[in-house]
């Protein structure tokens, strides 16, 4: 099982992310090339990337992911925002080479008001603007709650993309379990049948990251608001409605196997979260 989280790259870059994932007892995990809220990024010469594998190596961590940054909006009906993020699409497909990653997350985006079907368009045009057969790099589309305008809240929509991308065999599909519970589908109670709903609609070799949340709304609100995995009424930042059981069946399910599982979990204050806990617990058998 590859579970980790995510991490920081403050300080000493993907040697800090790796040492904070060991810290976890992970044996994989997520980073951000900089502030997810923003496109500043340091030179990735200072990201200490040669010491960083040295570490990962030695401590049995790999299959790293990297998210690209939240701003990134391909659905944007604006000629700016749109081409903003084709552009750091490309920079941060290079950075993701670079750290020596072979995945890069991207919330697909939000169409703000031109509607879905012109919104997935978009999302597809600057996916062609981007992809090159030379990549060595997967782009994951992330599976998103359907907050607000937010586009590929259901797999259709994700088989609608690939089947517009002239290279989508760069392509792949990140599952989030909140959101995914959010959008509507039933991962508590019938995870294999949603599973084969995947498999009709988008295929199941798309699946190769997953983001491992509770929700702390039940199924089908759209708010995309993780939880602690399996938490009750008593935890600071409320209850888990998918529930522990639903989640640890997921990373011990077949889909799950060998793939990056990455926990985005609620941080009960600035200094603590419960990562370790909750890598522990999912590991049992
Ligand atoms: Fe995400
Ligand atoms: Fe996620
Ligand atoms: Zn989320």
């Amino acid at each position: 099982m590859k579970l980790g989280s995510h991490v920081s790259v403050a300080g000493k870059g993907l040697l800090s992310a790796a040492k904070e994932a060991y810290s976890y007892g992970a044996n994989t995990f997520m980073l951000y090339t900089g502030a997810p809220q923003n496109t500043v990024r340091k030179n990735i010469d200072t990201m200490h990337i040669k010491e960083g594998k040295e570490f990962m190596e030695e401590h049995g961590l790999g299959d790293i992911v990297v998210h690209a940054p939240y701003i990134i909006n391909l659905a944007s009906p604006k000629s700016q925002t749109f081409g903003l993020g084709v552009e750091f699409l490309r920079k941060e497909i290079v950075r993701t080479e670079a750290i020596g990653s072979d995945y890069i997350v991207l919330h697909p985006g939000s169409h703000v008001g031109s509607g879905e079907e012109v919104g997935l368009n978009r999302i597809a045009e600057g996916l062609n603007e981007v992809l090159s057969k030379e990549q060595s790099t997967f782009v994951a589309l992330e599976l998103m709650a359907g907050k607000g305008s937010e586009l590929n809240y259901k797999f259709e929509h994700t088989a609608f993309i690939l089947d517009k991308v002239k290279h989508n065999e760069k392509l792949v599909v990140c599952l989030d379990t909140c959101h995914v519970h959010d959008a509507g589908y039933d991962i508590i109670n019938s995870f294999d049948e949603v599973m084969e709903e995947f498999d009709k609609v988008i295929g199941l070799d798309r699946l190769q990251v997953l983001h491992i949340n509770g929700s702390l709304n039940p199924k089908g609100s759209k708010k995309d608001r993780h939880a602690n995995i399996g938490a009750d009424e008593e935890n600071p930042k409320g209850k888990d409605h998918i529930g522990f059981k639903a989640l640890h069946y997921i990373v011990h399910h077949d889909v799950a196997k060998n793939k990056p599982c990455i926990l985005e979990t609620p941080w009960l204050d600035k200094k603590t979260n419960l990562y370790k806990e909750e890598i522990e617990m999912l590991r049992q058998k």
